[in-house]
């Protein structure tokens, strides 16, 4: 799957190492986003950046992977239960007549939130590449629950980020194999069935072998 580095500009301290490490040239930009015609998502950068600021992130993103139903029917239960669990603690806060009590309530309502996060993006909710989640957020731009809803970026999410659960899941989902390159060392990945060329230096062919 390939992938392409992305710069956190909060995060970067303007060491310019990642600009001596790219092969390419894709760091050295006048706005500091990294040139992604020109990245190969080799990973230099990101190995470099003492910042934490660069991530590498994949082109297209993987297909939701499926779940037994009896799994899905037990997060939605759970699911339920903590959107109670955060709503109740929250009429509390707004009741409270104590500070304590008020920021014990509040900790409590961040928690089921922060839980039910993970239970909806586990059961494919928070994947904006998956089906449910354009059939829930196409649903929510049919009728906004709130005036202050963020229409136009629900409209955009759903334009930019297409359904990959079918056909295209299977290419995204492809197998990837490591390869080491026998010409500068770069250890780098490639889909199954496609020809290793590695991003650091070009070479191809014998000069790429399989580790694993
Ligand atoms: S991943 Fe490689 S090619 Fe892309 S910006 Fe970083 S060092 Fe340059
Ligand atoms: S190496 Fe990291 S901190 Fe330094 S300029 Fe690049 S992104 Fe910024």
């Amino acid at each position: 799957m390939k992938k392409i580095a992305v710069r956190n500009l909060r995060l970067c301290t303007k060491d310019c190492l990642c600009l001596y490490v790219c092969p390419t040239g894709a760091t050295d930009t006048e706005n500091s986003i990294i040139d992604t015609d020109k990245c190969t998502g080799c990973g230099a950068c990101a190995n470099a950046c003492p910042s934490g600021a660069i991530s590498l992130v994949p082109l297209s993103y993987p297909p939701q992977q499926k779940k037994e139903e009896k799994v899905l029917s037990r997060s939605r239960v759970q699911i339920r239960m903590k959107a109670e669990e955060e709503k109740i603690a929250e009429q509390i806060v707004a009741e409270a007549d104590n500070d304590a009590l008020c920021r014990l309530m509040s900790a409590v309502s961040k928690s089921a939130r922060l839980v039910n996060e993970d239970l909806l993006r586990e059961s494919g909710y928070m994947l904006p590449q998956s089906g449910n989640a354009h059939k829930i957020l196409k649903e929510l731009v049919d009728n906004p629950p709130s005036d202050d809803f963020p229409l136009e970026t629900a409209k955009e999410l759903l334009r930019r980020i297409p359904v990959n659960d079918s056909p295209d899941a299977e290419e995204a989902g492809k197998k990837m194999r490591k390869y080491r390159c026998k010409m500068c060392g770069h250890v780098f990945d490639a889909a199954d069935g496609e020809a290793p060329v590695c991003p650091m230096c070009g070479a191809s062919g014998d000069n790429v072998e399989l580790i694993e």
